[in-house]
């Protein structure tokens, strides 16, 4: 009323036309007093009826438009887009596909539609229609609410019986009832806000007050209709608005619905206007029409005839067409809005309301919204929201306090958790202060985008608006960085490599082997036996080697057995009492010696290194030793950035990695990192690929089984996460780096690793530098030598027994009576050194061309007792 007696003073001030109204208040629920009002107003004549409807009093009125041709404009909405509306001209548009489209755009599968009028109700009837028509699969549940207090309830109800689900509700009301309602929503703090979605389905989303949603709190989307910058710059309407409507209404903002009549009335103005122009005097007012012949009965049994204008006016109002407050004002044949344009704007628990879209010639295009200014205190004491940081069970970031909240499955509240991250959500919320609650990830994953374009885990929910912020241990990545927002890194890290240490047991105690690779030793053995043959064959045949004896017997130092223990004696660098005489067999000695120099130089250097540290005994030392073997079973945790990083390597390493991982089966991947650390730690056929930080961390957590080993196979760092555009992001990037200036990080470091330490430094599984050698390292050269010693102690008895049978045998004596002769003979010859009884120098013997002393009656092989006659037998 307040925005047609305004359009009606503005007008009649320019005099052309003077625009008289004749106004009828009443009860349009009672179609009787509706009949009866327009009948009154055909027969004084007017020329077109200006009104709101409601879905009773529509047919009614349409009804006698048509039948007496008086053009009915009304800013309500019309029902049925298809049926003809000859002499009605709507205002409203109508934006149901709009509304159909949001909903297709945010993926709901099921909506409340909350109404409270029979206009709600039409809405949804053609809320249906668009459904079926687009073929989109929306289950509807429908309540009708008597007051917000009854809306409430109905939302309260529904939220209890749902618990766990997100409840996606269409508004049908007023915007004032719709904010009440969503306001009582929001207020109550055993409902969680982030569970709540309303869509508003009037055109006003903007007439809600701003002071309650500054910095959102709840989600909202909804239609704007009336764009105000347009409003300001037309003709001043806002202005005169306001002038007109603060004196005489008390409102000083137009609301979409008073925007329609004014451009209603505006309508009608240029319409009668152009008319005018054209016919000069014409008077409109029809008062022939009072009575007349021809004339039809209205209700009040008064007969009045058709209106001579009303058609013509029809076709130049369908005609018109001007850019008015509530945007392009142009109709089609139907008299319904076309070319018209709405904003989609939307609330979300962190931002305030901000344009996201447009609706346009049918089509709704997703702007990127402008991000917010942060307005510096903005967030300050004030700010009573409740942040909801989602997190992810990993130590040493989010541990459960005790064994009991653990086994009560606990899933939220600070209080219950501790933690690097913990203590990190605490600093920053001191510093921006904000309050918080905290709670774990639903599903237990850190998120990984799925086959549909959705996020699961940690970013799942900040894209899902669930929560406010994620303050875990997850990586910033480039595809994550799409879809949510990170601070800078709060911690650098690399992916690495977790595997058992291997147990003592299984240390080597032939680890002084291990300098040379099995191959060198191969190598060195073959060298050795051809270098003796070849030394053997030169001396051989080398006139040089062969010497007159003492006994005047031309000898050959080098037989094969001296040439076998020549080429020993210079390897181990002791020398030998034989050297070789011949050139030839010199250069066989001198490359031999050469060669052994640089062995065994080579083999001292990298000694030391090998035997102290347990890195030699570890089957797996890099990525690459990994991808090499299938015996050692390995994978990432799944849904994470680790497996990310596989997945889309373009290094050929990683890529076999990948390969194996996807070929493996399932195991590999773990549901959580814990998962992982428990299986590295019950077998030594599983290694973990997991982030540095929390690897070096369970390293120095009993039972201190596990190790990293490798280098990191990349670089990149945790940050804290926010939804999209969220007004929070900058300032929790600025205390990030303030705390990271400050020392207060690395401090943090310190006190969940460092002082966290159960493993002494030698078994944290670093390879912190040399230490002393245990027994372990070296067993293998005592056993070398304990089993020389035996087989030589073996050796020399059988052959012993074997001489001595031989003996007995030969001067046919007991065998018992020449053991006995040679043990003693053998006991006093080392108690005298090597004079046997007879004092008689031994001879040591060579390889002999010819001999012709006299028959050894009893000797130790190698040695002669020439000259000695067998006095004991
Ligand atoms: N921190 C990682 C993430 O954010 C977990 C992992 O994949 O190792 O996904």
């Amino acid at each position: 009323m307040t925005a047609f007696l305004f359009m009606r003073t503005k007008l009649n001030t320019n005099k052309v036309i003077e625009l008289k109204n004749i106004t009828t208040i009443l009860n349009t629920t009672d179609s009787f007093a509706v009949s009866n009002a327009i009948c009154k107003h055909v027969r004084d004549g007017v020329v077109a009826i200006v009104g709101v409807s409601n879905a009773s009093a529509f047919a009614t009125i349409q009804s006698y438009s048509n039948t007496f041709h008086v053009p009915f404009i009304t800013p309500s909405m019309a029902q049925n887009s298809s049926l003809p509306t000859p002499y009605q001209i709507f205002m409203r548009p109508m934006y149901i596909d709009a509304l159909l489209e949001v909903i297709k755009h945010y993926g709901w599968p099921k909506l409340l539609f909350l109404y409270d009028t029979d206009e709600g109700l039409i809405r949804l009837q053609q809320l249906f229609q668009a459904v079926n028509a687009k073929e989109y699969q929306l289950d509807i549940d429908v309540k009708r609410a008597t007051d917000a207090e009854n809306c409430y309830a109905i939302l309260t109800d529904i939220h209890e019986r749902e618990k766990d689900n997100k409840i996606r509700v269409m508004l049908d009301l007023p915007a004032a009832k719709a904010e009440e309602v969503i306001l009582k929503i929001k207020n109550n703090d055993d409902i969680g806000n982030h569970k709540f979605h309303f869509l508003l389905g009037d055109l006003g989303i903007d007439e809600l007050n701003k002071s309650n949603f500054k910095n959102g709190g709840i989600n909202i989307s909804g239609f704007q209709l009336l764009n105000t910058t347009t409003v300001k710059n037309n003709n001043g309407v806002l202005k005169d608005w306001m002038t007109f409507a603060g004196k005489g209404a008390g409102k000083n903002e137009i609301n979409f619905e008073a925007a329609l009549v004014v451009d209603a009335v505006d309508l009608l103005d240029r319409v009668l206007r152009r008319r005018y122009q054209k016919d000069g005097s014409l008077s409109y007012s029809d008062t022939s029409r009072k009575v007349g012949v021809g004339g039809m009965k209205c209700t009040d049994d008064s007969y009045v005839s058709t209106s001579k204008h009303g058609s013509k006016m029809m076709e130049m109002l369908k005609e018109e067409q001007f850019e008015g407050v509530s945007g392009n004002v142009a109709f089609d044949k139907n008299g319904l809005r076309k070319n018209f344009k709405l904003s989609l704007k939307e609330m979300t628990m962190n931002n305030g309301l901000q344009t996201v879209g447009t609706w346009e010639n049918k089509i709704l295009k997703k702007e990127v919204a402008p991000s917010r200014e942060a307005s510096p205190g903005e967030m300050n004491n004030t700010d009573t929201r409740i942040r909801r940081v989602t997190t992810i069970l990993a130590h040493p970031y989010v541990m459960y306090k005790d064994e009991s909240i653990k086994t009560a499955n606990i899933t939220s509240g600070k209080e219950n958790f501790e933690g690097y991250c913990i203590d990190l959500a605490q600093m920053i919320a001191d510093e921006l202060g904000f309050k918080y609650e905290i709670y774990l990830v639903k599903d237990g994953k850190y998120g990984e985008p799925l086959p549909d374009g959705t996020w699961n885990g940690m970013v799942g929910e900040l894209t899902r608006r669930e929560a406010d912020m994620a303050i875990a241990p997850i990586t910033i990545t480039s595809k994550r960085e799409r879809v949510v927002d990170f601070t800078k890194p709060y911690m650098s890290l690399g992916i690495s490599i977790m595997i058992k240490k291997p147990s003592d047991q299984e240390k080597n105690v032939f680890s002084f082997m291990d300098p040379l690779s099995y191959e060198i030793w191969m190598c060195i053995l073959f060298a050795y036996i051809g270098v003796s043959v070849v030394l053997f064959l030169v001396s051989r045949f080398s006139p040089t080697e062969w010497h007159v004896d003492d006994d005047s017997s031309i000898t050959n130092d080098f037989t094969i057995s001296n040439s076998l223990w020549y080429s020993l004696g210079a390897f181990m660098q002791q020398g030998c009492d034989i050297s070789p005489r011949s050139i030839s067999g010199r250069i066989v000695g001198s490359v031999w010696w050469f060669f052994t120099l640089i062995i065994i130089s080579s083999y001292t250097a990298n000694l030391a290194a090998f035997l102290t540290v347990e890195r030699m005994l570890t089957p797996i030392e890099s990525a690459e030793d990994l991808a090499k073997q299938t015996e050692i079973k390995y994978g990432t945790v799944s849904a994470g950035s680790t497996k990310a990083f596989f997945e889309s390597s373009q290094v050929a390493v990683y890529e076999r990695m990948w390969a194996y991982m996807t070929s493996a089966g399932a195991d590999v991947f773990k549901s959580s990192v814990q998962e992982g650390i428990e299986q590295v730690r019950s077998t030594d056929k599983y290694a973990f690929l997991i982030e540095s930080a929390m690897n070096e961390y369970v390293n120095m957590q009993q039972p201190c089984n596990t190790m990293k080993v490798g280098a990191n196979l990349d670089s990149k760092g945790y940050g804290i996460a926010t939804p999209r555009k969220s007004e929070l992001r900058d300032r929790l990037t600025l205390t990030v780096l303030q705390l990271r200036e400050s020392g207060k990080l690395a401090n943090l470091k310190k006190k969940w690793w460092d002082l966290r330490t159960q493993c002494p430094p030698q078994d944290s599984g670093q390879n912190t530098g040399q230490t002393a050698l245990n027994l372990n390292n070296v067993a293998g050269i005592f056993y070398i030598l304990i089993g020389g010693l035996i087989l030589a102690v073996v050796l020399v008895a059988i052959e012993f027994l074997y001489k001595s049978k031989i003996d007995s045998k030969r001067s046919q004596t007991s065998f018992g009576s020449v053991l006995r002769c040679k043990a003693r003979l053998s006991f006093r010859g080392s108690l005298d050194g090597d004079t046997p009884s007879s004092g008689t120098p031994l001879r040591k013997s060579m390889s002999t061309y010819t001999y012709t002393g006299p028959t050894p009656m009893i000797g130790i092989d190698g040695y002669t007792a020439e000259g000695n006659t067998h006095t004991q037998v």
